[in-house]
C-alpha cells in the first residue's frame, strides 16, 4: 500500500485547510522559482524521464506530448488547456484535487505552461462542477494576489494569466478539440485531425491539452524527481494514480494508489471488499464506462494498470473509474443504459455515431427483455466493430466498447434471456388458444 509520505494529493478528502494557507503548509508553492530558473527543456526531460503517461484516459506520455509544442514562436501565442470537464460516468477523481487540493494544480499550470512557452493558460471545467469552480477561482485568485501566478510570475520574470472557463454540460466537450471549439465560444463539436493542436489549437494557435491530475501532479514529480516517480508501478505504467472506486464495494472511495497494484488489494484496504464477499462479484468496469466491462473472476488477480488490462484483459485503466457490479445487476440493462448515454451525447456529425449509437441503444433495449434473435447478437457486434474506428473522435469507440466487452463476456446471459423470452411467449400462445 502507498505510504502517506510519498502520496502527491495530501488533502484528497478535504480535511485540512484548502487555502493558499494550507496549501503552502503542505508544501505547494515551495520556491517554485527554483523550478523555472532550470529551463524549459531541464522541465521537458525530467516529466519524460519520470513516465507519467496522461491520466485522462488515453494514456499518451505528458512529457512526450509537451515535446510537440514549438520550441520558437513563430509569432503565434502557445496556450496551454486544461481539461476539466470531467464527464465520463464513474469518473469524480478530478473533481476532488479541484475543490479540496487546487494550488497544486495552479502551481502545475505555471511549470507545464512555462515549459511549452504558454504565457497562457484556460481550465475548461465541467458545467455541473458548481462548488468545484467557486473553489478553484478562489484558489486562482489567491495564487494573483500571491504574485504566484500573473506577471513576473514567481519571480521568475514569467509573465503568467490563468483563466477559469465554466462549460455548459456536454460530455462531448470532454474530447479535446471540441473543448477548444466549445472555448473559442462555438459549438462543442470534434474537429478532424491533423492539424493535431500541438500544430494548431485554440484559436488556431499551438495549445496542448493536459487532464487535470496529469498537470497535478507536474510540482511533485519536478521537486521529488523522476526516479522517485517511476519507483511506482510496472515499466510503462509508472507512478502513483487516483482510483475513482463506485458500486457495490462496501466503502466507494477515490484513493491515490500505486499504479499496477492488485485489485483485489485496491479493493480489500481501501473499500473494505465486495459487498456481500468476492463471490458475489459479477464484473467490473475497470476505467470509466468507455471501456469494456470485464468477469469478475477475471478480475480479482488483475493489474491495475494500462497494459495489463489492456493485453490481458481486453479492457483499459481509462480513467481508473472502477465501476464495480455485483450478482444483483442486471448486466445486460446497465450496458443498455450506457448506451442510451451515448447515443444521447453523439455531436451527430459523423454519420457511423450518430446513426449507429441509436441502433446500437434500440437493438440492446431488446436484448434487455430478450425480445430479439440469438442472430442479432453478433449482427450487433458486427455494427460496434463498424462504428468503432470510423468516426471522427473516439466517442464512436465510446459507445461500442461496451457492447462489445458485454457480449465477448455475458453472452450466455443474453441467450438465456431470449430463450426464456420466447418460452414465455410460447407459453402464452398456448394458454390464449
Ligand atoms: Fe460527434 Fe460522435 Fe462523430 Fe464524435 S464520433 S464527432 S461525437 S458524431
Amino acid at each position: 500500500m502507498l505510504s502517506d509520505t510519498d502520496r502527491i494529493f495530501t488533502n484528497i478528502y478535504g480535511m485540512h485547510e484548502r487555502t493558499l494557507r494550507g496549501a503552502l503548509a503542505r508544501g505547494h508553492w515551495d520556491n517554485t522559482k527554483s523550478i523555472l530558473v532550470k529551463g524549459r527543456d531541464w522541465i521537458v526531460e525530467q516529466m519524460k524521464a519520470s513516465g507519467l503517461r496522461g491520466r485522462g484516459g488515453a494514456g499518451f506520455p505528458t512529457g512526450l506530448k509537451w515535446s510537440f509544442m514549438p520550441k520558437e514562436s513563430d509569432g503565434r501565442p502557445s496556450y496551454l488547456v486544461v481539461n476539466a470537464d470531467e464527464s465520463e460516468p464513474g469518473t469524480c477523481k478530478d473533481r476532488e484535487i479541484m475543490r479540496h487540493d487546487p494550488h497544486t494544480l495552479i502551481e502545475g499550470c505555471l511549470i507545464a505552461s512555462f515549459a511549452m512557452g504558454a504565457n497562457c493558460c484556460y481550465i475548461y471545467i465541467r458545467g455541473e462542477y458548481i462548488r468545484e469552480k467557486e473553489m478553484l477561482q478562489l484558489a486562482i485568485d489567491e495564487a494573483y494576489e500571491a504574485g504566484f501566478v500573473g506577471k513576473n510570475a514567481c519571480n521568475s520574470d514569467w509573465d503568467f494569466d490563468i483563466f477559469l472557463h465554466h462549460g455548459a454540460g456536454a460530455y462531448i466537450c470532454g474530447e479535446e478539440t471540441a473543448l477548444l471549439e466549445s472555448l473559442e465560444g462555438k459549438k462543442g463539436m470534434p474537429r478532424m485531425k491533423p492539424p493535431f493542436p500541438a500544430g494548431s489549437g485554440l484559436y488556431g494557435c499551438p495549445t496542448t491539452v493536459n487532464n487535470v491530475e496529469s498537470i497535478a501532479v507536474v510540482p511533485t514529480i519536478l521537486r521529488r524527481g523522476p526516479d522517485w516517480f517511476s519507483g511506482f508501478g510496472r515499466p510503462n505504467n509508472f507512478g502513483t494514480k487516483l482510483f475513482a472506486i463506485s458500486g457495490h464495494v462496501n466503502n466507494p472511495c477515490v484513493v491515490e494508489e500505486a499504479m499496477s497494484i492488485s485489485f483485489e488489494e485496491l479493493i480489500d484496504k481501501h473499500c473494505g471488499g465486495i459487498r456481500g464477499g468476492w463471490k458475489n462479484l459479477k464484473a467490473v468496469i475497470p476505467g470509466g464506462s468507455s471501456v469494456p466491462c470485464v468477469r469478475g473472476e477475471d478480475m480479482k488477480d488483475a493489474i491495475m494498470d494500462f497494459d495489463y488490462l489492456r493485453n490481458d484483459l481486453g479492457s483499459g485503466l481509462g480513467t481508473a473509474a472502477v465501476i464495480v457490479m455485483d450478482n444483483s445487476v442486471d448486466i445486460i440493462k446497465a450496458i443498455w443504459r450506457l448506451s442510451k448515454f451515448y447515443k444521447h451525447e453523439s455531436c451527430g456529425q459523423c454519420t457511423p455515431c450518430r446513426e449507429g449509437t441509436g441502433w446500437m441503444m434500440r437493438v440492446m433495449e431488446r436484448l434487455v427483455s430478450g425480445d430479439a434473435d440469438k442472430e442479432e447478437i453478433d449482427m450487433l457486434f458486427d455494427v460496434t466493430k463498424q462504428v468503432e474506428g470510423h468516426t471522427i473522435c473516439a466517442l464512436g469507440d465510446a459507445a461500442a466498447w461496451p457492447i462489445q466487452g458485454l457480449i465477448r463476456n455475458f453472452r450466455e446471459e443474453i441467450e438465456e434471456r431470449i430463450s426464456n423470452r420466447k418460452m414465455t411467449n410460447v407459453n402464452k400462445a398456448l394458454a390464449a388458444e
